[in-house]
């Protein structure tokens, strides 16, 4: 019971936020519009031309809702939802408790099984093998976005277009290397938003005003606040 409260909480946190969705005005569309035509034109990398808005830094134009997120990970159609910036963590709490959810299921139904179904006649139903199926992909899908995450600082779209973003570069041994890594550890309190209290300093950046990377590599924090636009 307590598990699956924790699983329903997770699930309703990923399917119900806001998973990080750029939000503008008619009058700061107008504002960028006119800017972006003046200065850097309107090339996709940084210009949205369905939401008609500047794009942050690591977000991206999501086709099914039609909508740009920031920090965007990947659109799931199993909690109904983008991941991005927004619900990234509640996404892979999900996960992390389906996963104990399926444990729990298959613990019932191997004892179930072992003291109330004689072995001779049923063999494993096809209700433990699905469990034990759905389990292991929950398993891969939990280590594969917990290993993005930590180990690599990377979305799993940037994972997967890594080497269409200018601010990833290659390192000696030719290995792409997101600019976001500030180790292991950090990336996850970063990940988690822990703070413990001020004992760890977080990456506090706002990736929905972020816009642009220098050229060493490091993400800089050039924000277009709507100060900029007045
Ligand atoms: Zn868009
Ligand atoms: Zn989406």
């Amino acid at each position: 019971m307590v598990c699956s409260m924790f699983l329903f909480y997770s699930f309703i946190k990923a399917w119900k936020s806001d998973p990080g969705v750029i939000q503008s005005t008619p009058e700061q569309r107008f504002r960028t519009i006119i800017e972006l035509a003046e200065k850097d034109g309107f090339h996709p990398n940084w210009f949205c031309s369905s939401c008609l808005v500047r794009r942050p830094l690591r977000s991206k134009h999501c086709s099914v809702c039609n909508k740009c997120i920031a920090r965007f990970d990947h659109h799931c159609p199993w909690v109904g939802n983008c991941v991005g910036l927004g619900n990234h963590k509640y996404f892979v709490l999900y996960l992390f408790w389906l996963l104990v959810m399926i444990i729990w299921c298959l613990h019932g139904c191997f004892r179930f099984w072992k003291f109330n179904v004689g072995s001779e006649d049923m063999p494993l139903s096809s209700y433990l093998w699905q469990a034990l199926y759905y389990g292991g992909y929950c398993l891969r899908q939990m280590r594969f976005r917990f290993w993005l995450v930590v180990w690599l600082a990377m979305t799993t779209n940037e994972r997967m277009n890594c080497s269409r973003y200018r601010h990833f570069k290659r390192d000696k041994k030719g290995v792409i290397r997101s600019p976001f890594h500030r180790g292991a550890f950090q990336n996850f309190l970063d990940f988690c938003e822990w703070q413990c209290c001020g004992l760890f300093k977080i990456d506090t950046r706002d990736w929905k005003q972020v816009y642009d990377s220098d050229d060493e590599g490091e993400a800089s924090t050039l924000i277009r606040s709507e100060h900029h636009y007045i």
